[in-house]
C-alpha cells in the first residue's frame, strides 16, 4: 500500500476471483488500478488474498481484446492455432455495427431453420443482471432452454442434492457462522487455496478450541489445523459418511426431537445405514473403523456444528449422492438452521451463486423456478411480453458438445466460459467447437475457445462494469467500474442487449438497474432488496424487511418443501466410472492452485500470480516419484483414455501414493485432456476428480 499521493481516485467493488465475495478498494491513477485494499465486507471483514490483492493487473494486459473481430475467409482451418499477439492471420478487425451484425445473422439464419440448433454458455463471472439477460435471450429468443454455465462442472450435484432434500440450492448459513460452532467438518474443499479468506474463518475457529474434522484424499494445508484428519480413497466418500452416520443410529447420537419435527424419510434411512458399518467400511474408504466412530460421536455430540465442503464432493459420478450423505449427517444431528450449525457449498466463481440465482441454468428460470411449471414460465413471458417457450429442460454443458458432434447443435454463443479448456475431455469438446456452423465468443482476451469462433465481441472485465453479485454467503454486493473497458471494448449487458435487438427483441434496457428491477418481479429471493439499498450496503439475502440486513441462517422453522420438512435420501455405494487397471494405474484428480485461477485466462496474465507459478505441475508422493524413476523437477508424461500431456513432476506429500493431482490452469498441459466426461445422473456434472492415468518419465515439455 502507499499513501494517498498514489492515486487519483479510489473505488470500493468486489474482488473478481472466488465465491467468498471480498470488498475491496481500487486505488486508481490515470484509469489504472495501482494497488489495492481489503475493506470491511461482510465476508471479508478487511481481509484479501493473493489474487485479491495481487490479481488485478490482467485487464491492463496487452492481450486484452479492444475491437471486435471477425474470421477471415481465408483464415486457416479452426483450431487451437491463433496467436493472440499474431491474431490477424484468423481475424479481421470489424465495427461494432458490422460484428453484431454478422453475431445475430448467423444466430437468426439457424434459429430458422431449427431454433434448437442454438446453445448458449453464459458466465458466473459476469453480473447477476448480466447472467439474468444471458438465460432470457435464449428462452425468449430462441424459444427453448439450452442455457447452462459453469455451474455443472462445479456444484450442480450439491445444488440438486439440496433441493432435493432441504428446498433450497443456496448455503443454509454464511461460513462466517463457523465463529459460533465447536465442530466443523470440511470435506472435499482445500479452502487455504481456493477460497483464502474464508480459510483464515477456519483457522481462527481452531485457534480458540474448535474441532475441525477434515476429510480429503489429499492431506491438503488444512491438515495442520484438523482435530480430525481424514484422508480417505478417492470416491469412497459415500462408503466413508453412510459408516459414520451407521455409529450414529447405531449409539443413538441422533437428535431424536429434531428428526420428529423437521424431517421426513427417517425410517428409510436408519433401515439403509445398517449395512455400513465402521468395521466393512473401513477398508473400501481407507479410513479406520475407530477413527469414524471417533468422527461420528465427535460431529455427534457438538452443540452447534457446520458442513463446508467442495468440488472433491461435487464432482464424481456419485456427486449427488455425497452431498445427500452430508445432507442426512446434518439432518439427523440436528445441525441445520441455528447460530453455528449448518450446511455450507463453498461456492467457486464470484458469482457463481448469482447467475444460478438468475436462472442461467437449463432445468430452472431465476430462483430455481421449474421450465416444467406452465404457470412458472407464464409468470415470466408476461414480464418479457412473449410467446411461451419450451417446458422441456434444456441441454447441459457436457450434453451440448455432445449434440454438436451429433449434428443437433450448429451454433453457440459463449460469453466469458472457456470450454475448449474447463470441459472433461477437452479435445473433444475442441472438436465440438471446431465442427460449429457458427460460434460467437464475447470474452475479455482471445480464449483457446474464442480461437474457434466465427466472431469475436469485446468485453468488459468485472474491474470494468457495473452490477450486483451474490457471493458463497447469499450476500448480494454492488461491483463498480473501476477503470473503463480498453478501447472498444463493451460491458456485457450492452452487447446483450444489441444481439437481442437484431434478433427481434424489443428490449429496451438503459442500465444495469433496469435489468435488476425486472428480476425483481419473479424473484422472491430478491424481496427487499432494491438498487438503491444496494449502492449503500450488501444484503443477505432472505432480507425481510427494507431494514434487514438479511439472514445469515435459514431453515430456522421449516423447509422450504411441500410440507415443510427435510428428506433424508439414502445413498448406495457407486463406484467410479473408471477404475485403475495395469494399463492405467493411478488416480487422477485435478483441482486448482492458489495463485492460478480456472483455466488461467486471468491469473496467468497476471505479473505477480504468473511470477509465483510460472509453469504447468503435477504433484505426486515423493515416493512415488522414486519408484517411477522420476526426480522432482523431471518432466512426465500423463495418459489417459482421452490423451496425454507432459509436466513437470513436484514430490508432495500431501498426495497420497498412488495419485496424481494436476492442476487446470496451464494449455500447455491441459487437464481437462486427460479427464473422464462421465455424468453423475442426477446433477449432469463429469467426474473430474477421478480418471484411471498412467505417468511415465518423459524426456521434456
Ligand atoms: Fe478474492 Fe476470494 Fe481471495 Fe477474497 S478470498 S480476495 S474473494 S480470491
Amino acid at each position: 500500500a502507499g499513501d494517498s499521493k498514489d492515486y487519483d481516485r479510489e473505488v470500493k467493488s468486489v474482488c473478481p476471483y472466488c465465491g467468498v465475495g471480498c470488498q475491496i478498494s481500487f486505488k486508481v491513477k490515470d484509469d489504472k488500478i495501482k494497488y489495492v485494499e481489503g475493506i470491511d465486507g461482510p465476508a471479508n471483514e478487511n481481509r484479501l488474498c493473493v489474487k485479491g490483492r495481487f490479481g488485478f493487473d490482467y485487464i491492463h494486459h496487452p492481450h486484452r481484446l479492444t475491437k471486435p473481430l471477425i474470421r477471415r475467409a481465408d483464415a486457416p482451418p479452426k483450431g487451437l492455432n491463433v496467436d493472440p499477439a499474431n491474431w490477424q492471420t484468423h481475424f479481421r478487425e470489424a465495427t461494432w455495427e458490422e460484428a453484431l451484425d454478422f453475431a445475430a445473422g448467423g444466430m437468426a439464419r439457424l434459429r430458422d431453420q431449427k431454433p434448437t440448433y442454438i446453445a448458449g454458455f453464459g458466465s458466473a463471472k459476469c453480473s447477476n443482471e448480466e447472467a439474468y439477460l444471458f438465460q432470457k435471450l435464449i428462452r425468449q429468443g430462441f424459444g427453448h432452454n439450452n442455457v447452462d454455465h459453469c455451474t455443472r462442472l462445479c456444484h450442480a450435484s450439491s445444488v440438486a442434492a439440496l433441493l432435493e432434500n432441504v428446498g433450497s440450492g443456496a448455503v443454509s448459513a454464511t461460513f462466517n457462522e463457523i465463529e459460533n460452532a465447536d465442530v466443523a467438518i470440511a470435506i472435499g474443499c482445500n479452502p487455504l487455496e481456493n477460497h483464502p479468506v474464508a480459510a483464515t474463518y477456519f483457522k481462527q475457529f481452531t485457534k480458540r478450541g474448535g474441532k475441525l474434522i477434515v476429510m480429503d484424499p489429499r492431506g491438503h494445508g488444512l491438515k495442520r489445523f484438523a482435530s480430525h484428519m481424514l484422508q480417505f480413497k478417492p470416491g469412497a466418500d459415500v462408503s466413508m459418511l453412510n459408516a459414520i452416520m451407521h455409529v450414529i443410529v447405531e449409539e443413538e447420537l441422533y437428535d431424536r426431537q429434531y428428526i420428529q419435527a423437521m424431517t421426513e424419510n427417517w425410517e428409510a434411512m436408519k433401515e439403509h445405514l445398517k449395512g455400513f458399518s465402521p468395521e466393512k467400511m473401513a477398508p473400501i474408504c481407507g479410513i479406520e473403523a475407530d477413527v469414524l466412530r471417533d468422527v461420528a460421536r465427535t460431529f455427534a455430540g457438538a452443540k452447534a456444528a457446520m458442513i463446508f465442503w467442495g468440488m472433491g464432493v461435487s464432482q464424481h459420478v456419485h456427486g449427488t449422492d455425497n452431498s445427500r450423505c452430508l445432507i442426512s449427517l446434518a439432518l439427523m444431528t440436528g445441525q441445520v438452521g441455528r447460530p453455528g450449525a449448518g450446511l455450507h457449498p463453498l461456492r467457486g466463481q464470484n458469482n457463481v451463486q448469482g447467475a444460478s440465482d438468475a436462472g442461467l441454468i437449463p432445468m430452472f428460470l431465476p430462483d430455481y423456478q421449474t421450465v416444467e411449471d406452465d404457470g412458472v414460465r407464464s409468470a415470466f413471458t408476461t414480464v418479457w411480453q412473449s410467446d411461451d417457450f419450451s417446458g422441456q429442460e434444456g441441454l447441459t454443458v457436457v450434453e451440448i458438445m455432445d449434440a454438436i458432434h451429433a449434428g443437433d447443435i450448429r451454433s453457440m454463443y459463449i460469453l466469458g466460459e472457456n470450454p475448449a479448456m474447463s470441459d472433461p475431455d477437452a479435445d473433444h469438446a475442441r472438436d465440438a467447437l471446431a465442427r460449429l456452423e457458427h460460434l460467437v465468443v464475447q470474452d475479455i482476451f482471445l480464449t483457446e475457445t474464442a480461437n474457434y469462433a466465427d466472431v469475436i465481441l469485446p468485453s468488459s472485465a468485472w474491474y470494468e462494469k457495473t452490477g450486483t453479485v451474490t457471493n458463497t454467503n447469499r450476500q448480494v454486493q454492488m461491483g463498480r467500474p473501476v477503470t473503463p473497458p480498453p478501447g472498444d471494448a463493451k460491458e456485457d449487458w450492452w452487447i446483450e442487449v444489441e444481439l437481442a435487438r437484431r434478433l427481434g427483441l424489443d428490449w429496451t434496457y438503459t442500465h444495469p438497474s433496469d435489468v435488476f428491477a425486472e428480476m425483481k418481479l419473479n424473484m422472491q429471493s430478491l424481496d427487499n432488496i432494491t438498487w438503491e439499498r444496494l449502492e449503500r450496503t450488501a444484503v443477505t439475502y432472505p432480507s425481510l424487511s427494507l431494514d434487514d440486513p438479511g439472514q445469515p441462517i435459514v431453515f430456522v422453522d421449516g423447509f422450504p418443501r411441500a410440507n415443510g420438512r427435510a428428506k433424508f435420501t439414502p445413498a448406495n455405494v457407486i463406484p467410479p466410472d473408471e477404475v485403475p487397471d495395469t494399463e492405467y494405474p493411478f488416480v487422477l484428480i485435478t483441482g486448482r492452485q492458489l495463485e492460478h485461477w480456472h483455466t488461467g485466462s486471468m491469473t496467468r496474465r497476471s505479473k505477480v500470480l504468473d511470477a509465483v507459478e510460472p509453469e504447468a505441475n503435477c504433484s505426486l508422493h515423493p515416493r512415488t516419484l522414486r519408484e517411477l524413476g522420476v526426480a522432482p523437477g523431471d518432466y512426465i508424461r500423463l495418459t489417459t483414455r482421452r490423451g496425454s500431456v507432459t509436466v513437470l513432476a513436484r514430490s508432495d506429500r500431501a498426495v497420497s501414493e498412488g495419485n496424481v493431482f494436476l492442476p487446470f490452469a496451464y494449455v500447455e498441459a491441459a487437464a481437462n485432456i486427460l479427464t473422464n466426461p462421465a455424468l453423475d445422473p442426477v446433477g449432469k456434472i463429469p467426474e473430474f476428480k477421478f480418471s484411471a492415468v498412467r505417468v511415465e518419465k518423459a524426456q521434456s515439455a
